[in-house]
């Protein structure tokens, strides 16, 4: 049940072949003398004079390291070679061949607009390729090079019962585990991590806890630094998004209804849909791997009619009384403030009435903040549903 996508991890190969990498190849070759010349300066060591950018892949042996580039033609995109094997042939630029090393990687954070990049340490000494990469990327490809997270592993203090993850943990150590970083990164925001990373100042590995304490500082960032993602998805908190990705049960059209629902304008254009998709596969991830109990829950297509039983008369009551005042269009805030005069007006404690409303929603007495809640939800649903919870018999022993 992710929404279609999970967070994008591309993979080289695939990217070469789907034409991404032709613009980069093109400007590596043109360009050959100035890279040439950063990496003599960068790494301290002679670059041949028939060093090209770029490795054919050798269509008779298939080996990728082994072909000499002959010559190239920009307009027909592509490149010309001899292998070691005897063979002489033709690379296209569409997935005959790769950039060397030091090029992908630069080339790579451009076509991606990487905008950080953990890596090993090894990359990162001086004269290593993580130097050479920013050199590449500014002078030759006009990108400002990511910010470099130079290290292997984020430790992860977690806690039991914080998610399946945790889970695992506790059963092989009880403080904590090491997560490759690109692994962190499928359930939380790049801009977060830096976040954490760029507060900590870690020398060898950082700590931070995944689960509660993640969205605290999610929460954090986006009061004070700004919101995650670009247009709407900019706009929606990601503990509201967490909500609504529930709501929309894993259907992204669905989502994108929830979203216009809860107030936000219409997502607009292809880059704003790619946005909210993405932000909301951070928010399906994390809810799946690190969210505690607390914050999951199942919007319930079928009244619980059993659950709700238990239901008292008095709450029974306030629920009618609600169901007659939904209106279309109401807000979180609107809701917030319906809830508390119909409590007041019925002579209901307010979280009693809290209590009733998740119960008919969820299946259970407590739930996300009720007044984004509703507010995601259309008000024909709500109404019948709280009507219909209003006329459930109480149970009664014989
Ligand atoms: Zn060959």
């Amino acid at each position: 049940d992710v929404l279609e996508i999970e967070v994008e991890i591309y993979k080289a190969d695939e990217m070469y072949k789907s034409g991404m990498y032709v613009n980069v190849i093109k400007e590596a070759f043109l360009r050959r003398d100035e890279i040439s010349r950063i990496l003599e300066d960068v790494s301290g060591r002679q670059v041949s004079e028939d060093w090209m950018p770029f490795n054919p892949l050798c269509d008779a042996c298939g080996r990728i390291t082994s072909a000499i580039v002959t010559g190239y033609d920009i307009d027909k995109e592509e490149a010309y070679y001899e292998c070691e094997c005897g063979n002489k042939g033709v690379a296209s630029f569409t997935g005959g061949g790769k950039l060397t090393w030091r090029v992908d990687w630069a080339a790579r954070w451009k076509i991606l607009e990487v905008t950080i990049e953990p890596f090993g340490k090894d990359h990162a000494a001086p004269g290593g390729s993580f130097d050479s990469g920013k050199r590449i990327a500014t002078e030759i490809y006009n990108f400002e090079a990511p910010y470099p997270i130079p290290f292997e592993h984020i430790h992860l203090k977690t806690q039991a019962g914080e998610g399946k993850k945790a889970k695992v943990t506790a059963m092989s150590s009880s403080k904590g585990t090491n997560i490759p970083v690109h692994e962190i990164l499928e359930a939380v925001p790049p801009e977060i991590l830096k976040h954490v990373i760029v507060r900590v100042r870690p020398d060898k590995h950082i700590d931070f806890n995944p689960a509660l304490p993640l969205l605290y500082l999610i929460d954090e960032y986006e009061r004070e630094i700004g919101g995650i993602g670009r247009g709407v998805a900019g706009e929606i908190p990601f503990r509201h998004l967490l909500t609504l990705v529930q709501i929309a049960r894993g259907d992204f059209s669905n989502l994108i209804e929830v979203i216009k629902r809860s107030g936000y304008a219409t997502p607009e254009g292809e880059e704003e849909l790619a946005e909210i998709r993405k932000k909301a596969g951070y928010a399906e991830n994390w809810l799946q791997t690190y969210a505690p109990p607390s914050l999951k829950f199942e919007l319930q297509l079928e009244i619980p009619t059993e659950e709700l039983r238990k239901l008292s008369e008095l709450q029974k009551n306030a629920l009618a009384i609600l169901a007659q005042k939904i209106q279309d269009g109401l807000n979180a805030e609107d809701w917030h403030n319906m809830i508390y005069d119909v409590a007041s007006a019925t002579n209901i404690e307010t979280k009693e009435l809290f209590k009733a409303i998740y119960m008919a929603l969820l299946k259970k007495p407590s739930g996300p903040r009720a007044g984004w809640l509703l507010a995601s939800l259309e008000s024909e649903f709500l109404r019948d549903r709280f009507e219909s919870a209003a006329e459930i018999e109480e149970w009664k022993e014989e």
